[in-house]
Parts: C-alpha cells; sequence; structure tokens
C-alpha cells in the first residue's frame, strides 16, 4: 500500500527563494526530496507536493515564539479553506534567518507539529501538520526533521485518552528528538545522510498525516471519497470541538518543553558573527492583514493524480 504524505506549501513576502514562482517551486521541492530520501528511502513515505499557495503577508520568523503562534495558524487556516481541509502537512515559509531565542537561547531554524482538526476516539480523528521554517531552514534537512515530529503524534493505548504522545519511538525516555547524531530526528539536524530507524519508521507509518491512513476507520479523506457522511456521523463530528481544542493545546504545551532544532553549521556562523557584533537586528514590522492567495497547483501532483486515478 502506498503512503503518500501531501504536503502544502505556503510562501510568505520576503522569505527566502520565494521571489519567482520557479524559486517557490525550486525549495517546495527540495524539501520534498530530502524528505523523500529519508522517509522515502529508510521506510517507504512518498511525499507529493499538494499545493503552492504565496500569502501577501509577512511573518518574520524572529518575532513568532513558536509555531502555533497566531501568525502561523493564520497563515496554515487560510490554506487549509482553500484545501477543504485537507489531510497534509502545511509548511509556511517565514522571513528572517531564526526563529526568537528559546529559553536556552537557541535560535531554531524550524517548528512542526501535527494538530486534530476533529476528534471522536483515540482511533478515528483527523490530523493535520503545521510547519514553520525560517530562512536559515533553506537547503537543509529541517522540514523532513520537523514533519519528523508531526508523524510521531499518537495514542501509545487506545483505551486511554491521557496516552497521546509525539515521543521520539526510539527514545521514549527523551523529549521527541533521538540521542543518535546521524539520525535525522536528532536535536541538531545532520547536513548529510540523516537516518531514521526502523522504531520510527513503524511509527510513522501508522500516522493520520499519511492520506491511506486517514481515509480508514471513518477519517474525513474516506468520508470524502465515500460521500457517505451521514447526519448522524456529521452530528457527532460537531460535538466534538472543545476535546480537538484541549488536544491542540497539550500537543503545543509538548513541544514547547522540547529541545528546539538547530543547524550545526548555522549555529557556528551565528557564533563568530556575534563575536564581531557587526550584523545588526533588523525588526520588520508585522502585518496580519489582506490575506491574500494565490495557488499553483504544480504539474508533478495533477499527473501522481492522473496515474493514481488510473
Ligand atoms: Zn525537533
Amino acid at each position: 500500500m502506498p503512503l503518500t504524505v501531501p504536503v502544502v506549501g505556503i510562501f510568505t513576502n520576503g522569505a527566502a527563494s520565494s521571489a519567482t514562482r520557479a524559486q517557490r517551486a525550486a525549495r517546495l521541492d527540495d524539501d520534498i526530496a530530502r524528505a523523500n530520501e529519508t522517509w522515502g528511502n529508510d521506510c517507504g513515505l512518498n511525499f507529493v507536493v499538494l499545493r503552492r499557495f504565496t500569502l501577501n503577508v509577512e511573518i518574520d520568523a524572529d518575532s513568532v515564539m513558536d509555531v502555533t503562534d497566531q501568525s502561523i495558524s493564520d497563515a496554515v487556516d487560510a490554506a487549509r479553506r482553500r484545501t477543504n481541509d485537507a489531510t497534509a502537512i502545511y509548511v509556511v515559509y517565514l522571513s528572517g534567518k531564526n526563529f526568537a531565542p528559546d529559553a536556552d537561547g537557541n535560535l531554531p531554524d524550524g517548528k512542526g507539529i501535527a494538530l486534530f482538526s476533529n476528534f471522536r476516539s483515540t482511533t478515528d480523528y483527523d490530523l493535520y501538520g503545521q510547519v514553520a521554517l525560517a530562512d536559515g531552514a533553506l537547503n537543509s534537512n529541517i522540514f523532513p526533521h520537523e514533519a519528523g515530529h508531526g508523524l510521531f503524534l499518537r495514542f501509545t493505548d487506545p483505551d486511554d485518552i491521557n496516552s497521546l504522545t509525539d515521543v521520539d519511538p526510539s527514545n521514549p525516555g527523551g523529549d521527541g528528538h533521538s540521542d543518535d547524531p546521524q539520525n535525522l530526528m536528532f536535536p541538531i539536524v545532520p547536513r548529510n545522510n540523516p537516518l531514521i530507524n526502523a522504531d520510527q519508521c513503524s511509527v510513522a507509518s501508522q500516522s493520520k498525516l499519511i492520506i491511506e491512513n486517514a481515509a480508514q476507520n471513518g477519517g474525513r479523506a474516506g468520508r470524502n471519497r465515500k460521500r457517505n457522511g451521514g447526519r448522524a456521523r456529521r452530528k457527532r463530528l460537531k460535538n466534538k470541538p472543545q476535546m480537538v481544542k484541549r488536544f491542540n493545546k497539550i500537543i503545543a504545551m509538548m513541544r514547547n518543553s522540547a529541545r528546539s532544532d538547530k543547524c550545526a553549521r548555522r549555529q557556528k556562523t551565528r557564533r563568530r558573527r556575534s563575536a564581531k557584533a557587526t550584523c545588526p537586528v533588523c525588526y520588520r514590522s508585522k502585518t496580519n492583514t489582506a490575506v491574500k492567495m494565490k495557488s499553483t497547483r504544480p504539474n508533478a501532483f495533477r499527473r501522481k493524480s492522473a496515474a493514481k486515478a488510473r
């Protein structure tokens, strides 16, 4: 069975490699290719571009503390309205080299989680990914790493609603990261040949961020496909928005307490720069209004959809 992870790219004003349509396509395609080099080669997952949007807002990563910040959620929600809430990892490309420093003084290049959109039970729910990347994530393995955080979200015990976790399955005592410096999920994301191990692959393969899993057990994608969304089921769906809110809050808290992701090479450069103190920080104004989107449906996805239909 194919294991497809759809990705929606959302470019905001001033993000690296976003000035032209070709540049935006190249940046998103590079992230997808890197995800397939790790998750594809080591685990059989197939990341594909679902849609690409340009959003007429500027969000400086430096003004963002977390991936659930309102500016990021607004951008993702705008895209989800355009995709009819499609199951996907929604990645927002921000301007600015890196995020605001965390409690430990780290300057992360990327942040990512999975969030519930509908929750009915521990086995019957929908997920979407929310990833934000700063310019520092360009040409790195930060995207596949952040996607990993989303793919690890699961209930370890279907009978226990409190068993929600996103810890790295190969490092149960950790905080969502691997202790192996060559592993993709190490907090300092490896630049070359990152690895995925069997435990990570086993959990990731069951994620409802994978379209084929979302279609099972009455997931939204499945209901859409079967067109059997009866009135009773729709009613049940509407009954649990508070549960969704509660879980998403818990997930955000789990991510906040985790070690942040760094890129080793960039950290070194930064240390050199700060020693010289010749690099003033410019704070650009943040505007969340005028949400105007242009969308493109890349040929690659159209071809893939056509191939699947055949
Ligand atoms: Zn991480």
